[in-house]
């Protein structure tokens, strides 16, 4: 029988991220010198606490069907976490719904919002999967281009540009994934002000909160008013700042009805995370031994994060780029390097002429730039530099300083 998409697929494509960093681990196995500073995964293993924890859940019996809406230990810890990051502010575990990885999250909350006639605002850069689930809903994604001289972050009056009657929605991500740009309270602020103002919904994934190089978490949803998280959806997880991206657990913080309707769904497609996932995670969440291991990361992030915006200064002075404060990747474009060079064909020449796996930042809306992704150890980002240095170097002669 011939297949034929079904029209809820017309738009859709599969994750290039995803498809980068399968394809960088099948040339590592092939026995490649490959250097993958494609994937968006934290390089460490999980916690040993948490990890333990899952265990012992195995171990213990913990194995059936759990709670649609997610262990009440895990939505428990996890407010509590919340709640410590914003000053102690109130954060309601029963506004919390636990997912398979905040993808799943992301994918109940577009549904629960948004469907056909809806227009929901997308500042790009963005992360691969927005536009797409946005597709799924049936609602129609609208890209609002972030503004060079501002990280590529997005303001009130970008937004306002590109809204009218049928926008329903906002999706932000801060700390941004793939520009590691983060929005500061005061722009987070006039954002929600402005969604409130005209009903729109703003989803906000911060599920790179901890990964912050300022000090302490990086600014949240949850550090302004009640009136603000009423119209809003918080993305959250385990995956990054707890190096736990194949336990899968995520979770949305939402209204009372919105965290309903997505139980409802979620009733009907997976029944809720899995069970030894989640007790792990509640370990993550809510022992302070966890935290000793996740500032172990982000010092080491930051550590890199440094190292390699130093090598950009001094041996690519020419290259524009954005100089991440969050999360773990360095956005930089190359159309300025060489005539006619695209992100596609940049990352295509460096992973075939030097072994290094990169994103062209096509993937993400815009490919005049790459996104290199700094979660390796130290001696392989050390490596990559140099190749990607001398690749560049290769490519533009030597490149004036701007
Ligand atoms: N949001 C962003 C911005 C991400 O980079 C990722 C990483 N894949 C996710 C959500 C999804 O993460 P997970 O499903 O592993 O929680
Ligand atoms: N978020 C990561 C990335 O952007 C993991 C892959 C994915 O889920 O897209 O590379």
């Amino acid at each position: 029988m011939t297949f034929q998409r079904s029209p809820n697929l017309a738009h859709l494509k599969s994750s290039e991220t995803v498809a980068i960093s399968t394809e960088a681990k099948r040339r590592k196995a092939a026995g490649e010198n490959v250097l993958d500073l494609g994937v968006g995964e934290p390089d460490f293993d999980t916690p040993a606490l948490a990890a333990e924890a899952g265990i012992a859940a195995i171990r213990a019996g913990k194995t059936r069907y759990a709670p649609n809406v997610g262990i009440v230990e895990l939505r428990q810890a996890m407010a509590k976490a919340l709640s410590a990051m914003s000053g102690g502010r109130a954060v309601d575990p029963e506004r919390l719904i636990v997912s398979n990885g905040s993808k799943q999250s992301l994918f109940n909350t577009c549904f629960a919002l948004f469907g056909p006639g809806d227009k929901v605002l997308i500042p790009s850069p963005a992360w691969v999967s927005y536009p797409q689930i946005v597709h799924l809903t049936r609602a129609e994604p609208v890209m609002v281009p972030g503004s060079p001289e501002w990280g590529l972050k997005v303001s009130v009056a970008d937004l306002e540009q590109h809204r009218d009657e049928h926008t329903r929605g906002l999706i932000l991500c801060t700390p941004c994934n793939p520009t590691g740009a983060v929005y500061t309270r005061t722009e987070l602020a006039a954002i929600a002000k402005w969604a409130v103002e005209h009903d729109i919904w703003i989803v906000c994934d911060e599920i790179y909160r901890r990964i912050h190089y300022g000090s302490g978490p990086a600014p949240s949803l949850f550090d302004l008013g009640e009136e603000v998280l009423d119209h809003a959806v918080v993305i959250y997880g385990a995956s990054k700042a707890y190096a736990m991206t194949g336990w899968r657990i995520g979770a949305a913080y939402a209204p009372p009805e919105v965290t309903k309707a997505m139980a409802a769904m979620q009733s009907h497609t997976t029944t809720g995370a899995n069970q030894p996932a989640m007790w792990a995670a509640a370990t993550a969440f809510g022992d302070p031994g966890v935290d000793a291991d996740v500032e172990r990361m982000v010092s080491a992030f930051r550590r890199r994060r440094d190292y390699l915006v130093a090598r950009f200064h001094d041996q690519a002075s020419g290259v524009e780029f954005i100089e991440p404060h969050g999360a773990f990747y360095v956005f930089f474009r190359v159309d300025g390097i060489a005539p006619g060079l695209t992100g596609s064909s940049f990352c295509e020449r460096i992973m075939r002429e030097e072994g290094v796996a990169l994103v062209p930042g096509g993937a993400f809306g815009d490919d005049r730039w790459v996104r290199l992704s700094f979660s390796v150890s130290d001696a392989e980002l050390e490596d990559a530099a140099d190749r990607l240095m001398a690749f560049i170097g290769r490519l533009g002669g030597k490149l004036a300083a701007v």
